[in-house]
């Protein structure tokens, strides 16, 4: 087999995790496999390399930035092959550039473009383990070093495994692999043996804690397996797959929260056609991403309420335009509110499966929780819930889709 293992920064973390990396590298190698190794940076360290750059300026250009991150990942790569060599068995570490990952010019979040990666099959005929640095790349004319966003070593990992066509791509990491939900909020919570990509999508505030979300799009495009691991306990994890038979089975896969959300209300706009179209297209032309939306039914048939969630992080910029919006149309003003959480339930069996919505919703009202906004896609129903019901809710729901039992769940009657 040919087999891409991805160690993240804790787990390359100290020179004695280094070792600990090597060796495992070594033991798959010795079991009859072709290994390629991607690290992250040791964990802090690119953090510590912003650092630096602010203290320095206010604004450090992103090409340079590019430069200074990028050194994490070669200094992990480097050692991490010299740790494997000292256990007696051939290392090489490579550089994004080394490896021919082309990327575009956007610093700081590059998108790559194609993989060359002769060396590495090179290295790998030669007897070698190959060690990649993860995160970065090379501009198109071989000129710049790029990196690819926070978490890229993931991309990496997982467009090596694309580019070599590797059986598996093993993520290492600090959890244990993909659960039902928070395990911080259901003790109960359980780790899924796999998941479908298009579910590690929809539960993004679950799922970013364990992968990049970029690597998730890039292994399903190119039907990469993934599975993650903690690099600390031998123990099963979960993999991220495509989709089959016994998926479409589990109705319900997961739970997740988001609390990075905050609703805005525009009040007693004229009900008319257009308005909507105005609103959403200034918001859109500020790059701000739009969530949830509900228009209210005009009660004398000449104003309405427009609700809308956009990503906190957008929050004032969202609210500096909607009060201009709102002005221009002569509608009563903006209001906002931050107390928000919006509840996921994913699975792809909601493909084949109806029922799972009036579930939901009986669950969260048996609990006199008010549902203030609705979203749904083809495998998700989100609502929008007073954030002091986060845990109650997420529990409530983890246990009405009997997510703690394995079997339970593939039996659920929603019907
Ligand atoms: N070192 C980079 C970061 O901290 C990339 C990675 O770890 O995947 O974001
Ligand atoms: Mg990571």
């Amino acid at each position: 087999m040919l087999v891409v293992q991805k160690y993240g920064g804790t787990s390359v973390g100290s020179l004695e995790r280094i070792r600990a990396v090597a060796q495992k590298a070594v033991k798959c190698k010795k079991e009859g496999n072709d290994v390629v190794l991607v690290v992250s940076a040791m964990s802090g360290e690119t953090d510590r390399l912003i650092g630096l750059a602010n203290e320095l300026s206010e604004s450090p250009k992103e090409r340079e930035i590019d430069m200074l991150l990028s050194s994490g990942e070669r200094v992990s790569a480097a050692l991490t092959s010299i740790a494997i060599e000292a256990l007696g068995v051939k290392a090489m570490s490579f550089t994004g550039r080394q490896v021919g990952i082309v990327t575009d010019d956007f610093h700081t979040k590059a998108k790559i473009k194609s993989i060359d990666g002769a060396r590495v099959r090179e290295a790998l005929k030669g007897g070698h383990i190959a060690v990649i640095a993860g995160f970065q790349g090379i501009t198109n004319d071989f000129t710049d070093v790029t990196t690819l966003g926070r978490g890229g070593s993931d991309l990496t990992a997982v467009a090596i495994a694309a580019a070599l066509k590797a059986d598996l791509c093993e993520i290492y990491t600090d959890v244990e692999g993909v659960y039902t939900t928070d395990p911080n909020i259901v003790k109960k919570a359980r780790k899924l043996d796999k998941i479908s990509y298009d579910e590690m999508l929809e539960l993004a505030s679950l799922g970013a804690k364990v992968l990049q979300t970029r690597s998730v799009e890039f292994a399903k495009n190119y039907n990469v397996p993934v599975l993650v691991k903690s690099s600390f306990k031998d123990v099963p994890g979960t993999l991220v797959t495509k989709e089959d038979k016994e998926m479409e089975s589990v109705v319900v896969a997961g739970i997740a929260y988001d609390k990075k959300q905050t609703k805005l209300t525009i009040r007693a706009v004229p009900d008319r056609p257009g308005i909507a179209a105005t609103l959403f297209d200034y918001l859109s032309r500020s790059e701000i991403i739009v969530d949830m939306i509900v228009q209210n039914v005009s009660i004398d048939g000449k104003s309405t309420d427009i609700s809308f969630t956009v990503p906190t992080t957008d929050a004032k910029k969202a609210l500096n335009i909607t009060k201009e919006v709102s002005a221009e149309l002569g509608a009563k003003g903006v209001t906002y509110d931050d107390d928000i959480v919006k509840i996921s339930v994913v699975g792809v069996g909601m493909r084949t499966h109806s029922g799972v919505a009036a579930k939901m919703f009986k669950t969260l009202s048996e609990k006199n929780i008010n549902i203030m906004m609705i979203s749904t896609s083809e495998i998700k129903i989100s609502v929008l819930i007073d954030a002091k019901y986060t845990e109650l809710a997420v529990r409530e729901l983890h246990d009405t889709f009997e997510l703690e039992n394995a079997d339970a769940t593939i039996h659920t009657d929603v019907s």
